[in-house]
């Protein structure tokens, strides 16, 4: 999901009548030795994090991690009542559906029992490749089951027309989670190399094969991935969507790879040949076919193998199921031990079935009056935005009327989808747990692809109701925030305006601004990718995003690592502008009221900031901070906190923090984009 952005959702203005039961911000998460102008994050939550730590399954922890997982306790019983009464649920229904696939997935008997069988088709299948022409079959018939080896292939709005979709593919098909993995020299990037060999070497051993014959796999598996990667754009450059943009039809495409036959791979995908076709990274297109022409077919078969237990392992018995989370979530994440069985299951329903489980979801949780009192909060930030843009004193009339224009057809969503998703044509039993988690992903690109030549579907969502996060989509030009982030520490009715607004807000003015972040602002209003700004007004946006990549570069996370600037930007214009956007949100509601009465000596602006530093008080361990800071576009939790804060006047005034103190950027360094 490389155009949505982060984090998000919403408050609830509390009534001040209720005003003496409202709860505040909680004192005993702060660390009184820390100072708060010297490290923020540390003050507002360092004592939460020292007590509280860092549970053996879990790889980050903070208040918000933790309503994430209590969320996933209501799927639990939603699933476990579902489950129990689901076998005489009518053959069709919801119930049926999740019943029967939480159902499959929890006999933890049945699916040791049987090892790896379930995947056997798909094994025979690739196994039995002998011509060029078998190879194309192989790889549709993973690509349906979304194994994109080599590369990824789906639907998009057309960047040029967005009220149409057209065909898509881009650079996919590596097992290391990004392309600089394979090139970079430091001796932990070495190790990562060597521990990965070892885990596919190990994986293809489980698969049946002697270990020689696993240990060549292995290097034949490196082989090929670092000739994609060397291929595939660096994470920084596939933030440009102009780098990405290359719409051409079939017959130009087919010109790019001689060696595949894309007509085919059309009629196979059930998809009309006179589609439009973006092809993101043809200079990978063109590395794929290089392989395809000189690699020899028993390297790719054991290139499709590997992608196929690597997708699957996660869902076959103990021995595969312990091996992908050794490397994957223990080597490079840090997690200790496994999730319980039953948190697994209960996000493997979430992510084939989302929208079924989500309509019993937010039955259960999400009232329709939450649906309009957050939609008019929404609205609130949204007219913080508008007097933002007015008073913007680096910004000419002319773009300021654009500006303006874009910011009037924000599409907000929250909470559910108006319309849910068909599964009728989903076929779920009570096992082989693989046969359901193959269907799900057969349903999910059957969904992706029958959209490819029609006009978007705008009630589409592109996260399920119970998740805990929140996107800006440019093309459509909306903001989205399903029902399961609108939970304590960012939400509470119960809580205070310097709580929430401290809490939530930020989040919902960092979705807002994504809508005019560095990238973001190369869409027009009706998500057209073109540039609307005055020659010397995008000059100095350009300038204020450089000052703030050149204050994230600055970041040095562990020995020698350090975030990347550039990968972080549209983040953290997002999180600069939030705070700001929330801030007048709150000065706003304070507005004709009584001032709101000191917590623990702290005054209502005190309160709103340590909102935000507790909200954000991420632990985080030292192997997924790594992973981080390498491939997300997010910064680390005690960035998003001190990053926007030292350059923020408002905060430095409201804990009387002073020149030279390391949360008060100097005036020549300091960065505002809005
Ligand atoms: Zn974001």
């Amino acid at each position: 999901m490389r155009l949505i952005a982060a984090l998000l959702a919403v408050i609830f203005t509390a009534s001040s009548t209720f005003a003496e039961s409202l709860h505040g911000i909680d004192p005993n998460d702060i660390n009184r030795t820390a100072k708060p102008c010297d490290d923020f994050f540390e003050f507002a939550n360092g004592k939460w994090r020292a007590e509280n730590p860092i549970p053996p399954s879990m790889v980050r922890w903070s208040k918000r991690w933790e309503a994430g997982e209590k969320n996933k306790d209501v799927l639990h019983t939603i699933l476990e009542e579902t489950t129990a009464k689901s076998a005489n649920a009518a053959a069709g229904s919801t119930e049926r559906l999740i019943g029967d696939y939480y159902a499959a997935c929890m006999d933890e008997k049945q699916v040791n029992a049987q090892g790896i069988n379930p995947i056997e088709p798909e094994l025979k299948a690739v196994r039995a490749i002998k011509a060029r022409d078998d190879l194309q079959k192989a790889i549709i018939r993973l690509q349906e089951l979304r194994v994109f080896a080599p590369f990824y292939f789906g639907s998009a709005q057309d960047p040029h027309n967005p009220a149409q979709v057209i065909a898509d593919t881009g650079s996919a098909g590596l097992g290391l989670p990004e392309r600089d993995y394979y090139f970079k020299d430091d001796e932990k990037s070495k190790e990562t190399r060597q521990k990965y060999v070892e885990h596919v070497t190990a994986t293809f051993k489980l698969a049946g094969h002697d270990e020689k014959t696993a240990a060549a796999a292995a290097e034949t598996v490196m082989r090929m991935e670092t000739g994609l990667a060397g291929a595939s754009l660096t994470n920084v450059e596939l933030r440009d969507p102009y780098a990405t943009d290359h719409k051409m039809k079939l017959a130009d495409v087919q010109k790019l790879t001689p060696g595949f036959q894309w007509n085919d791979y059309f009629k196979a995908m059930k998809l009309d040949s006179g589609v439009d076709f973006n092809v993101q990274e043809p200079k990978f297109l063109k590395e794929f076919d290089r392989q395809l022409r000189e690699a020899p077919i028993g390297d790719w078969k054991t290139y499709l193998e590997w992608h196929l237990l690597r997708v699957a392992s996660p869902s076959l018995s103990e021995p595969f199921v312990k091996q992908s989370f050794a490397f994957y979530n223990q080597y490079l994440g840090g997690a200790r031990e496994m999730k319980p069985r039953w948190k697994r299951c209960v996000e493997s329903t979430d992510q084939y079935l989302g929208e079924a489980l989500g309509k019993k979801y937010v039955e259960k949780t999400f009232p329709p009056a939450a649906k309009a009192r957050i939609q008019e909060l929404v609205k609130n930030i949204l007219l913080a935005m508008q007097d933002d843009i007015k008073t913007l004193t680096w910004m000419g009339e002319d773009t300021k009327q654009k500006a303006l224009a874009k910011l009037a057809t924000f599409n907000p969503k929250v909470g559910y989808p108006d319309k849910w998703k068909d599964y009728s044509s989903v076929k779920i039993t009570r096992g082989p747990f693989w046969y359901n988690v193959a269907e799900g992903r057969r349903f999910a690109t059957r969904d992706d692809l029958q959209q490819i030549g029609k006009p978007v579907d705008r009630g589409r969502w592109g996260m399920t109701p119970p998740t805990s996060n929140a996107y800006y989509n440019p093309l459509l030009n909306e903001i989205v925030f399903p029902a399961g982030i609108l939970l304590p520490p960012l939400f509470d009715v119960n809580a205070s305006d310097a709580v929430n607004y401290g809490g939530i807000g930020p989040v919902i003015g960092h979705e807002i601004s994504h809508g005019f972040d560095d990238q973001g602002a190369k869409y027009g209003a009706d998500g057209r990718l073109q540039n609307w700004w005055t020659e010397s007004d995008n000059k100095e946006f350009e300038r204020r995003g450089a000052c703030v990549a050149k204050q994230f570069d600055g970041y040095e996370v562990e020995g020698g690592l350090k975030h990347n600037g550039r990968l972080v930007l549209g983040e953290s214009i997002g999180d600069l502008g939030g705070v700001k956007l929330a801030y007048m949100a709150f000065l706003k509601s304070m507005e004709g009221k009584p001032r709101p009465p000191d917590v623990d000596g702290f005054t209502p602006e005190q309160q709103f900031f340590i909102s935000w530093g507790q909200s954000r008080g991420d632990a985080i361990r030292p192997e997924t901070q790594r992973q981080m800071v390498l491939t997300d576009p997010h910064p680390i939790g005690k960035y998003r906190v001190n990053g926007p804060f030292s350059n923020f006047e408002p905060f430095q005034k409201a804990f009387g923090c002073k020149e030279g103190d390391p949360m008060v950027r100097q005036q020549e360094v300091r960065c505002e984009v809005w």
